[in-house]
């Protein structure tokens, strides 16, 4: 045998090894990345996650792509935001998959905004004016707070679809609840001079970052929710924000830095880019890093 079959017959050997444990794996498809990375946190080697979605993109706008429509057919659980968040393609997915263990209602098809109540409820429906938050802000990601009870809700969902693992999954669940427990406390401590500061932001994606940390929302450069701005609003809304004294104006790395840079200029205060989610910049690694940067990013703001 030579060198190089030699080497190929141990790859094989090693990815027949890796292919085949003793337990199959949960196939996991998270929709977005942070409930990816918290399948990852709760499930360990228990779990094969795949994230349908990156944080360069922008999740209410997703092409339900071929690729994306096999993974869904070989999941054995769904793991999205819900609140209609992923109206425009989980629904495609899920029929184009025909997988009967995802479908919505049964114990294979998770959304994190069922765990928790949501901000922002709208009194009144108004889909003709374009608003994409009819159920609620779905975009629950942002407080650490959600995030604990969210992956309590999933350690549960996970035991019942594998209960060989369940003692796993409570303990990882446990270990992982301990520690995001102690980094709350360290960022709500670090975070204290965000308290009662005003921003502007570009969509409507920080109500549960703002209300965990006390900062206040004065202006969207959106009119709505998915509604970009006309001449006239916009006007309307470089004229109001030093009347409101904004401090800064947010926007997430899948968005465009166009907008949030001409009204920070205009208005003279900062535009900050803030991760959204996990991979949205280099240290949003993981929840924690998520976390990490994005107060990091908000201090040095108001500094
Ligand atoms: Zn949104």
């Amino acid at each position: 045998m030579t060198m190089r079959t030699g080497l190929a017959v141990l790859a094989l050997v090693a990815a027949t090894i890796i292919a085949s444990p003793a337990h199959a794996a949960l196939n996991v498809f998270a929709c977005e990345p942070e409930w990816g990375a918290l399948a990852t946190e709760l499930g360990g080697d228990n779990v094969n996650v795949f994230v349908a979605t990156t944080a360069r993109q922008d999740p209410h706008q997703i092409q339900a792509r071929p690729a994306l429509i096999a993974r869904l057919r070989s999941a054995d659980i769904a793991v999205c935001t819900g609140a209609e968040l992923e109206i425009g393609w989980m629904p495609v997915l899920l029929r184009q998959s025909s997988n009967g263990k995802v479908q919505p209602g049964g114990p294979g098809y998770f959304e994190a905004t069922q765990q928790v109540r949501l901000l922002e409820v709208p009194t009144r429906l108004d889909r003709a004016e374009g608003d994409i938050h009819p159920g609620g802000n779905p975009h629950v990601q942002t407080d650490p707070r959600y995030m604990r009870v969210i992956a309590a809700a999933l350690a549960h969902r996970l035991a019942q679809i594998d209960p060989a693992h369940a003692a796993s999954y409570s303990q990882r669940a446990k270990a992982f609840d301990d520690k995001l427990g102690q980094a709350i406390q360290r960022w709500q401590t670090e975070a204290a001079p965000l308290r009662g500061v005003n921003v502007v932001i570009y969509h409507k994606a920080w109500i549960y970052l703002f209300s965990w940390l006390g900062m206040h929302e004065v202006a969207t450069i959106e009119p709505k929710p998915g509604v970009p701005p006309g001449g006239a609003y916009l006007a309307q809304l470089l004229d109001d924000i030093p009347k409101q004294q904004a401090r800064m104006v947010i926007y997430a790395a899948y968005q465009d830095s166009r907008a949030p840079d001409f009204v920070a200029e205009k208005t003279h205060i900062p535009a900050v880019m803030l991760p959204f989610t996990v991979g949205g910049t280099e240290r949003a690694k993981d929840l924690f890093g998520f976390f990490d940067d994005m107060i990091e990013r908000l201090l040095k703001a108001v500094k």
